[in-house]
């Protein structure tokens, strides 16, 4: 039987989803969480399924131009087919697979580590993973924190290329917070990893449930990255900020 994708669109070229690499993004729709300060937050409902043939017309109108397929969503590991249908079609084109997770479905990752498709993995760490009320304010779903936490142990454990992100805003994930998550990251024994520390955009979150004030500044972002790399003692994870007006950049 044909295999039929919740599909949400795609970016047919990008060069800030992946550092160093030109890549198409292909969004999967639906999530299992609702993030307060979700930006793809129109990928939630409504589904929209396609045939898998329709995303595979899409990559080749790219393939001449691209060096990766970053998938991303809503949750694709929701898909795992999905995703090891799209994974082998590039991969037969000797393009590179990663896939942008929010750590909800471990065991998922696991699986489809082990079938050696995806090059690499881009997980939120959304708050301090010992912070389960945090982490459940934050995504109004109980026992998400073990779960990524058990998402970046399988992830380790699999050596597969890694960068963790997490959002930022003032009075909800910030200073204190990072710096927590900086410390459980090198302490799970991550063995060359990025930290991408990310600045929330008020403007994109749903009905602007955050207020520009909370948004972090680009120097803000700078202090704050340079306050947890020295706090946690990092040595293994390289530490970036990512905003708006300048892209990413090392810390
Ligand atoms: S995990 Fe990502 S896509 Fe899902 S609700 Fe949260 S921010 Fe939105």
């Amino acid at each position: 039987m044909p295999l039929k994708v919740n599909f949400g669109g795609t970016v047919p070229f990008s060069t800030i989803d992946w550092r160093g690499k030109a890549s198409m993004v292909i969004f999967l729709r639906g999530c299992p969480l609702r993030c307060i300060y979700c930006h793809n937050y129109k990928l939630l409902e409504d589904p929209n399924y396609v045939e898998q043939e329709e995303i595979e017309a899409e990559i080749l109108k790219n393939v001449g131009f691209i060096d990766a397929v970053v998938i991303s969503g809503g949750e694709p590991f929701m898909q795992p087919h999905a995703i090891e249908a799209i994974a082998e079609f590039v991969k037969k084109r000797s393009l590179f697979v990663a896939v942008q997770t929010n750590g909800f479905y471990p065991a998922v990752v696991e699986a489809m580590l082990k079938k050696n498709l995806i090059n690499k993995i881009f997980l939120d760490v959304k708050a301090p993973l010992s912070d389960e009320t945090l982490y459940e304010k934050l995504t109004k779903v109980a026992g998400v924190a073990e779960r990524v936490k058990n998402t970046l142990a399988v992830c380790i454990r699999a050596g597969v290329d890694l960068e963790l992100v997490t959002t930022v805003f003032k009075n909800l994930v910030g200073t204190e917070e990072v710096k927590r998550i900086a410390k459980e990251i090198e302490e799970a024994g991550v063995a060359n990893c990025s930290y991408v520390i990310q600045q929330g955009r008020p403007e994109l979150v749903p009905e602007r449930v955050i207020a520009d004030e909370d948004e972090f500044s680009r120097e803000e972002l700078k202090e704050l990255a340079a306050g947890a790399y020295h706090a946690a003692g990092l040595k293994k994870v390289r530490i970036r900020i990512r905003t708006r007006e300048h892209g990413e950049e090392a810390v």
